[in-house]
């Protein structure tokens, strides 16, 4: 469907139906959906009635890859494509006439629906539905009138300045506008769940910062390059992110030097925590996110969450804590990560795993087991071994 004027209708989310603090959350998606856009052309985006209108400035707007790129915006609640015209029902039929026409040629029937958010206007929307109707009816008379169970519904709007046709519009991302709910460290492995649980969290508004832990030569160029490689897919939701890349080989090492084995994952993960919220705290996140599901692993019965939650001071968000594997996977699939987060690339927390975990541990235990450590020392150490990476959408694939 290409049309001159076409442009795009971003219909607002959850937060117009609270009535909660509307202006900024109108102005936060207004600021995020310009700098995702800013790759597709020059548009000109404003919001007025609940609705961001995408406006293209000449004709070098990419606009199905506009389409696509408002469509994994937090905040937006359902995307259409419009054509603006005149306020009249003429106008407003030989407009939906010439852009719907490929739709009406697949449609053995049609309504039209109408909305006026200019209550000035002297129709009613049931006259301007069945005026336009009536018109397109004569324009395409192998299309029947069908108010109840049609093919096709075409919508106006009758807006201040301009009347708006559109084909019924898609569902958006839903939730809040990155930047609306805070923002926290997501702590980022290669696998699925990590990357659902980022995504799930930005879609609250969070903005991420990400923290990934590395043991070579215990983990590959390869195993890094897989989680840079999810981390750019998610900035197709999140827009770009920071990647801190923290070397976790010598604590690993010490662990198994010094701590009975039971306790290496354990311990391993309170490392983690520590680190991840030194580097919340020097980034003023307000808390961390893990891919933690209950029973999952060894790692993650009750009593094995409370040990490493033991050591953190922050909140941690663990949104996929009641979700099924299968639930998880099929998000993953959804949000594009899947097939990226299933290469086969070792990760730090496998390299030394016990071959029996302990699964009911006592904080004491631990804590005594980790007595053992400098773990001030080892913390400063990774710390200030520590790298990072801005990684933004329109960055190539890294793998
Ligand atoms: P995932 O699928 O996210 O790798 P998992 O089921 O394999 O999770 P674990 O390996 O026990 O579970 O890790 C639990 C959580 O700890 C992960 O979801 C992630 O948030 C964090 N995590 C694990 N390994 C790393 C790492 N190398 N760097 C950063 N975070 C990590
Ligand atoms: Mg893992």
């Amino acid at each position: 469907m290409l049309h001159q004027n076409e442009m795009l209708l971003l219909k607002l989310g959850e937060v117009v139906l609270k009535g909660l603090n509307r202006r900024s959350f109108e102005d936060k998606l207004v600021s995020n959906t310009r700098r995702r856009l800013r790759h597709c052309g020059d548009f000109q985006i404003y919001v007025r009635q609940s609705t961001i209108y995408v406006e293209p400035r000449g004709d070098q707007c990419d606009m199905e890859a506009a389409f696509a790129a408002c469509r994994q915006i937090f905040g937006v609640a359902a995307v259409a494509r419009a054509v603006p015209c005149e306020k009249t029902v003429e106008a407003i039929a030989g407009t939906a006439r010439a852009y719907l026409a490929p739709a009406f040629a697949a449609a053995s029937s049609f309504k039209v629906e109408s909305r006026r958010a200019d209550k000035a206007y002297p129709m009613t929307s049931i006259q301007i539905s069945q005026a336009v109707g009536g018109l397109l009816a004569e324009a395409f008379p192998a299309v029947a009138v069908d108010v109840h169970d049609p093919d096709l519904t075409v919508y106006v709007e009758i807006r201040e300045h301009a009347a708006y046709v559109h084909a019924p519009s898609v569902p958006g991302a839903g939730g809040l506008p990155v930047g609306m709910g805070g923002r926290a460290v997501s702590l980022l492995s290669g696998g699925l769940d990590s990357p659902v649980s980022s995504w799930m969290m930005a879609r609250r508004g969070v903005e991420l910062e990400m923290v990934h832990f590395v043991s070579p030569p215990y983990t590959s160029q390869q195993a890094l390059d897989k989680v840079l490689e999810l981390a750019r897919l998610l900035t197709a939701w999140t827009g770009r992110v920071i990647v801190h890349i923290i070397p976790f080989t010598h604590i690993q090492e010490e662990i198994r030097r010094s701590c009975p084995e039971e306790y290496f994952t354990l311990i391993m993960r309170r490392f983690m925590m520590r680190l991840s919220q030194a580097v919340a705290q020097r980034s003023h996140a307000g808390a961390l996110i893990t891919g933690e599901s209950l029973g999952q692993v060894a790692s993650q019965t009750m009593l094995a969450l409370g040990v490493t939650e033991d050591v953190a001071a922050l909140p941690v968000l663990r949104p996929l804590i009641g979700m099924d594997k299968v639930e998880i996977i099929r998000m993953a699939r959804e949000i594009g990560t899947y097939d990226t987060s299933i290469l086969p690339y070792e990760d730090c927390c496998t390299v030394f795993t016990p071959r029996h975990p302990c699964t009911r541990p006592k904080v004491e235990d631990v804590r005594e087991a980790e007595a053992a450590l400098d773990v001030e020392a080892l913390v400063a150490e990774a710390l200030a071994g520590e790298t990072w990476v801005r990684i933004k959408p329109t960055d190539a694939p890294r793998i």
